[in-house]
């Protein structure tokens, strides 16, 4: 089956015979056994729930992995998958990352033993030179946020089982809709299906997808026993989210292509950063490993002030955190979702007081530009 049926038509199996288009919201704790040591195959839904069971089905499809988990956020996919790691083990990181990312590892792994470096990953050697006797795993975001930097998969996954490591990629920016990780070479793809997958910001969920059994089998049990899995409403909603994610992200970039390039046009601007653009350092690689680019933008405007007044002033654009879903939000890196980053490493990265982000979504892009050139002007 072709990615967008799949999306549609999710998991081939059936739940009940009553002929309901829509996958039945299983909202049951507990199942009952036909007998003693008997099992419908459903004990407790920590365990199995039959319409996460679809949904998870329905992503592995997707990310054409073996096996994926449904997870409460994707702070939960991710936190689960760091328990797949013991005290001791070192880890190489994008230095562009998710603000939660980093504070998950900084502040809670960190101090269960786990250590990490964290380096510019669109350079493998760099990558490369991080590596020591310790290190288990490489995890990166691709493209990053919010500097949109792209690591090259299939050379990091190459880089990654030369020296036994797993390559863990945060794949919520691009889906497996413009993107499959599994498919150039990485171990355990991670989302946050909050964002594009769920696509209507309106519910919290995360997933962790792996194409090896045994990995699959060690989150499951991770996963069972740590029990941060999706509630059957949330997931029913995701697999709701899901039949329009082709449809939602065509559009999106369709808009932000045209904003990124009005963008770079106006004098307030002085930096855009989108994959999209011919001129980011990125955009051969992105071609190459990526069936599109998505629709989040960073920019770097001249003053603090105009990036204030954006923010005060934007009407139909929401000044929000969070990103992927069909309304068009706009965020302040700086005091948002990188607000715990140390300011001189932040910095260092062009996370400024200048520095917005934008996640583009399905509106009409020339309503989306009135609304940026209102925000920009000064009366
Ligand atoms: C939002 C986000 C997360 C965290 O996901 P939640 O669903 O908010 O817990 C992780 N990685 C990236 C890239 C994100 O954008």
């Amino acid at each position: 089956m072709e990615f967008n049926t799949i999306c549609v038509h999710g998991s081939t199996r059936s739940y009940d015979n009553t002929g309901s288009i829509s996958v039945p919201i299983f909202q049951t704790a507990t199942f009952a056994h036909p007998g003693v040591g008997q099992s419908t195959g459903y004990d407790y839904s920590r365990v199995q729930n039959p319409t996460r069971e679809y949904l998870e089905e329905t992503i592995a499809k997707l990310e054409q992995g073996n096996g994926a988990l449904a997870f409460s956020s994707g702070m939960a996919a991710i936190s689960a998958v760091m328990e797949l790691f013991s005290p001791g083990d070192h880890f190489i990181t994008s230095d562009d990352l998710y603000g939660g990312s980093h504070r998950l590892f900084h502040h809670i792994n960190a101090k269960n033993g786990l250590s990490f470096t964290a380096v510019n990953t669109s350079y493998t050697e760099q990558i490369k030179a991080a590596i020591r006797p310790e290190t288990k795993a490489i995890f990166v975001e691709t493209p990053s946020n919010p500097m949109m930097q792209v690591t090259d998969l299939k050379k990091t996954a190459e880089l990654a089982h030369e020296h036994g490591l797993l390559l863990i990629v945060d794949n919520t920016f691009l889906t497996p809709y413009l993107q499959r990780p599994l498919t150039l070479g990485a171990d355990i793809v991670v989302h946050s299906g909050t964002k594009y997958l769920g696509g209507h910001n309106d519910v919290l969920a995360g997933f962790a997808i792996a194409k090896d059994e045994k990995i699959i089998e060690r989150l499951r049990f991770v996963y069972k026993n740590t029990g941060a899995c999706l509630s059957p409403f949330d997931s029913w909603l995701l697999i709701r989210g899901l039949k329009t994610l082709p449809l939602r992200m065509d559009r999106q970039e369709q808009n932000a292509l045209k904003i990124a390039e009005w963008l770079t046009k106006q004098d307030k601007i002085k930096q855009v950063y989108y994959t999209g653009l011919p001129e980011h350092p990125d955009y051969e690689l992105s071609k190459q490993q990526a069936s599109g680019f998505g629709s989040m933008i960073s920019f770097e405007v001249d003053s603090a002030e105009t990036a204030e007044r954006m923010l005060n002033r934007v009407n139909l654009i929401h000044f929000a955190e969070s990103l992927g879903g069909v309304e068009t939000l706009i965020t302040y890196p700086m005091l948002q979702t990188h607000a715990e980053i140390p300011a001189e490493e932040r910095e260092a990265k062009g996370i400024t007081d200048k520095l917005l982000r934008l996640s583009v979504g399905i509106e009409d892009a020339n309503d989306l530009i009135a609304d940026l050139t209102y925000a920009l002007k000064v009366d």
